[in-house]
């Protein structure tokens, strides 16, 4: 046994915690016995105060060993040292006494008396008892068992007869056997109890390490998907520059490869992010009817192509508008749908809404989504809501996958209040169920439907904006200068907050597009500083554009006076769309995040 160890404050609370747990109830078995000498024997008629005396010290040290295990973690909590000196006390104050009193029936009544007997019957047969309880300390055990046996061993050497003797022996026999097991169960204690701290402190490293890893994954997700995006990008542009049809042939392989390769980056660092705890679900009116429809209509043609037919229905008695996160809900219903769609070759697939329940307040909403495909085995159907869990690997070489859109799906459920289940039978298809509950958007807030990620409504170009645009990122900078000029705008580029000051100093822009994370003076105090300088004249739009949940950022954003925000990656479409949605003045009055 490592002695550092054992002195450890961690084991030694452990250790006196196990103890006053196993024994506190121990003190009142001696009860038990006076009961039997009061009701059964003439000891009080002869030695009134002997059973007295034993009488009330039993009580005392079996009330005070209660009480200190009673209360064990408010006065181990103050002063361990004086608790355990308590403990010791009373529980070898009691075994000496026991011991004296037997020795005591002894020297009065002799070994044929019935309650000398009697005692002994008692005694031996509790000591066992009280060796299981003490294990946790040897020394209580130690001092414990001398305290009960040395006085009759003493005595009996005192008197000196054969007898006396082989009696001194068989006491000092009982108390060597019983040191010796107790030595035994004690060390078994000790291996248990580190075996346990270490399993406990592995597990924990564990944890830190999982934990430590998603949040590593998910601070990473600005830097690779940057590069990504300026891959897709290029792409993008040089697919719109004249190419001969082979390089034309090459690039758009590489825009397909780079998309696939994007959409499991993104797959990945939002499953970490949701294991690092970093995902926040967001309140928003919306109507799960539209946001069905077009979940549906946007895989409408992948069906057909396939020759599968896709139905949908809401039942009627789902409300028209709901507040939840309606992005996180189209997720969900994208995976799910499009797994069924990957994994269904003939036949149909069914989509439905119902209403299960009322809570307390909201609804609770049952979604399920039919598949006539090849199903899944019973024995995978558990593991497949697990991460990087695929039902058969070599179906995955047909189909594809990364093995997480479940495990996304069923967290985001059940940060939802649902969950998610399957019900399949191999070669006739599979259901998907989940349940998720939603407030019921009040009237006022219903004005406003946000139709889930429903992009803006595009406007027709307006040619010669001026544009700043902020980026610390090399490439992204240059590309996004590209796709704006390509558009029409007039863009000036900058590293960093620093510089588009000064570059505002110098012209005026019609618009300002900026990074929030860049060096030196980042997008928010940037937006702060333009809002100060303009002191109350026309303020100038400011889009930001941000890697990170905007959401979590929003209320940060409205006080450093940003108008709109934009997630990354960038699609250059919304880009357009939200570039001239805020210059008109659309929605100026309020913030409304595009992701
Ligand atoms: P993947 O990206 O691999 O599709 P998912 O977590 O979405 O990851 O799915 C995990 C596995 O569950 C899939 O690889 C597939 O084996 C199985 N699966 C999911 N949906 C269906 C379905 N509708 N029919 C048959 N198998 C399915």
């Amino acid at each position: 046994m490592p002695p550092d160890e054992l002195s450890s404050p961690e084991y030694q609370g452990q250790r006196d915690s196990d103890l006053a747990h196993r024994s506190a109830f121990g003190g009142f078995v001696y009860l038990g016995f006076l009961a039997a000498l009061w009701a059964t024997t003439d000891y009080f008629s002869s030695h009134p105060a002997l059973l007295a005396a034993i009488t009330g010290i039993s009580v005392a040290c079996g009330a005070g060993r209660f009480l200190l295990g009673y209360r064990f973690e408010r006065m181990y909590g103050r002063n361990p040292a004086a608790w355990r000196a308590a403990y010791s006390l009373v529980i070898n104050l009691n075994a000496l006494a026991w011991g004296l009193f037997l020795m005591a029936t002894f020297l009065l009544y002799g070994y044929r008396d019935w309650k000398t007997l009697l005692l002994l019957i008692c005694l031996a047969g509790t000591a066992p008892i009280a060796l299981a309880a003490l294990t946790p300390s040897p020394a209580v055990i130690r001092t414990f068992l001398i305290a009960l046996t040395a006085p009759m061993i003493a005595a009996n050497l005192y008197l000196g007869s054969t007898l006396n003797y082989t009696m001194a022996l068989v006491f000092f026999w009982y108390l060597v056997f019983a040191a010796g097991h107790a030595r035994v169960l004690h060390r078994q204690y000790v291996d248990y109890t580190l075996e346990k701290f270490a399993l406990a402190a592995a597990k924990k490293s564990a944890e830190d390490a999982n934990r430590a890893k998603s949040a590593f994954l998910a601070n990473m997700g600005h830097e690779l998907r940057t590069p990504m995006n300026a891959i897709l990008g290029m792409t993008h542009l040089a697919l719109n520059s004249p190419a001969d049809s082979e390089r034309r042939q090459y690039l758009l392989m590489v825009k397909s490869a780079g998309e696939s390769l994007l959409a499991m980056l993104n797959r990945l660092l939002d499953f970490s992010k949701i294991e690092a705890g970093k995902i926040e679900l967001e309140a928003v009116p919306f109507s799960v009817r539209r946001l069905s429809d077009e979940t549906m209509q946007s895989l409408v043609a992948e069906a057909r192509s396939k020759g599968i037919q896709l139905r949908s229905y809401v039942d009627a008695s789902v409300p028209l508008r709901l507040q939840g996160d309606p992005l996180r809900l189209r997720q969900v219903m994208v995976n799910v749908v499009g797994n069924a769609l990957k994994f269904t070759n003939q036949g149909e697939i069914e989509s439905r809404i119902s209403r299960i329940q009322d809570p307390a307040t909201g609804v609770l909403l049952q979604f399920t989504v039919k598949d006539t495909g090849i199903g899944i085995a019973p024995e995978k159907q558990q593991s497949i809501f697990e991460a990087f869990e695929q039902a058969d690997s070599s179906t995955t070489r047909k189909y594809g996958g990364t093995g997480l859109g479940l495990a996304i799906s069923s967290r985001i459920v059940e940060m939802m209040g649902g969950r998610m289940w399957v019900e399949s039978e191999p070669g006739r298809g599979s259901s998907f169920h989940w349940t998720a509950r939603f407030a019921i958007a009040s009237e006022k807030a219903a004005g406003g439907v946000q139709e889930g990620a429903k992009a803006v409504i595009p406007a027709a170009a307006t040619p010669n904006l001026k544009i700043l645009v902020a980026e610390d990122h090399a490439m992204s900078r240059q590309l996004l200068k590209k796709l704006l000029e390509m558009r029409g705008y007039l863009v000036v580029a900058v590293a960093n907050g620093s510089e588009a000051l000064r570059a505002m100093e110098q012209q005026v822009f019609d618009l300002v597009l900026m990074d929030i994370h860049m060096p030196e003076l980042d997008g928010i105090g940037t937006a702060a500083e333009i809002r100060r300088r303009e002191q109350g004249g026309k303020p100038v739009p400011i889009i930001a554009m941000t890697a990170e949940s905007a959401e979590s950022l929003r209320e940060r954003y409205v006080t450093s006076g940003i108008t709109e925000y934009f997630a990354k990656p960038i699609k250059p479409d919304r880009l357009f769309e939200l570039i001239e949605k805020v210059y008109r003045g659309v929605n100026a009055a309020g913030m409304s995040g595009t992701a």
